[in-house]
């Protein structure tokens, strides 16, 4: 028997879920690209972005992936030659380093391994090294998606300056814009990449690059006309801000998710992401308890917001997120990056995601588990709830 009829829930973590009131902004009849309303809903993105982003600076906006944006930020900001450091904490910071390496530039990773943040320490030892100023950039992901790993962005910045090392600071916010605290200008982040699919809750297809005066400075004399940012952020002609035909159905789609974080307000849209990656941290360390479960990142300071990855102990993910699937229509994230893949499973709880849909999906893997006889300790709906309801705060401040 089956119990998959109904409302699935893609918690893989992205795409993430896709709200109606995008999906609904998103279904009407192609916009005139050359004049009229398509052109002030585009202008009236940028301060929205902007703020999401909490900087003064520029974004340019890009059709593409993820990907796209990290090619973007590199072909502006960096040449043939040019050295970048990674400071790798999954699989998303060494993509990026293989995007730079494609681009012809010297990569140079420091694996900070896949369960804890950025050692700034070690970077901070490359950096003082590099008297020569070789470093042109530093590349960070601020929320590495395959590993649930979150790393301190501004303490990257203390580096930076304590070492007065000029490199521009490079962060990919592609899984925690929208989702996680990020300040870009208060952060001194130069750059930072972002994509729409995730906290920004719109299908996939749109991505953007953020960047500062300093980082426009540093303009690499090679970026080809395609990905130069310059026009696309001053454009003399409304088809300059995507280089081509604008995405017209996304920028509807993105006007109506903004909205929908501006209504929520910032402050709250991060609450309620801290609050359910609690709840989901309540029930694994319960699941755990009796078990081989157990979260890949051991410090809650270190944690994602976003998305969770967890350890099952043996190579039964893949059963796991085939039963919740299809007996119950929740679909997990695959242990992205790992070995064994199928020892590992995430969550995705980033951008439209409730209450009530987390406590579905935690009830739903708590069946699954059960079902197939995976070890875990009972009692992690009970934790998970008690998260929710707000009592376990109240005991602790109860003392
Ligand atoms: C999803 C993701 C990417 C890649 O984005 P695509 O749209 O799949 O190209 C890069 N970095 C992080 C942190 C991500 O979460």
């Amino acid at each position: 028997m089956s119990l998959s009829n109904g409302r699935p829930y893609l918690a893989i973590p992205g795409p993430s879920v896709i709200p109606d009131v995008v999906l609904q902004a998103m279904h009407r009849a192609s916009p005139n690209i050359y004049e009229g309303e398509l052109h002030d809903l585009t202008r009236s993105l940028i301060p929205d972005l902007k703020s999401v982003a909490m900087t003064d600076h520029n974004v340019a906006i890009y059709i593409g992936n993820g990907h796209a944006a990290w090619e973007a930020a590199l072909s502006n900001a960096i040449g043939p030659g040019d050295t970048v450091l990674v400071l790798a904490t999954g699989r998303f910071g060494i993509g990026w380093g293989e995007i730079a390496t494609g681009l012809g530039a010297k990569v140079e990773v420091i694996d900070c391994g896949v369960q804890s943040p950025i050692d700034l320490a070690r970077a901070e030892e490359r950096l003082a090294a590099d008297t020569a100023g070789q470093i042109k950039a530093v590349l960070a992901v601020h929320v590495d998606t395959s590993t649930s790993v979150k790393s301190d962005v501004a303490g990257l910045r203390g580096v930076l300056d304590r070492t007065g090392h000029p490199a521009l600071l490079m962060a990919d916010c592609i899984a925690s814009l929208g989702c996680d605290r990020f300040e870009m200008d208060a952060w001194g982040v130069d750059i930072m990449v972002a994509a729409c699919q995730k906290g920004l809750m719109t299908p996939a297809g749109i991505s953007f690059v953020f960047f500062n005066d300093k980082a426009d400075d540093a303009q690499s004399a090679r970026v080809s006309r395609y990905w130069d940012w310059r026009p696309r952020v001053d454009p003399a002609v409304y088809y300059q801000y995507f280089a081509g035909t604008a995405p017209t159905h996304h920028l509807y789609g993105l006007r109506a998710a903004l909205d929908l974080i501006k209504a929520e307000g910032l402050d709250a849209v991060f609450a309620r992401h801290a609050k359910l990656a609690q709840t989901v941290w309540a029930a694994i360390d319960v699941w755990g308890s009796d078990g081989p479960m157990s979260l890949n990142v051991p410090n809650a300071e270190h944690r994602s917001h976003a998305v969770t990855s967890i350890a099952i102990g043996s190579s039964v993910g893949q059963d796991l997120r085939e039963w919740t699937e299809t007996k119950c229509g929740l679909t997990l994230g695959i242990g992205l990056g790992r070995e064994p893949e199928d020892a590992y499973f995430r969550i995705g709880h980033m951008g439209h995601v409730s209450g009530h849909m987390i406590m579905g999906a935690l009830g739903t893997i708590d069946a699954g588990l059960k079902a197939l006889n995976i070890p875990h300790g009972r009692g992690a709906l009970e934790a998970a709830s008690e998260v929710v309801a707000g009592t376990t705060e109240r005991r602790t401040n109860d003392g």
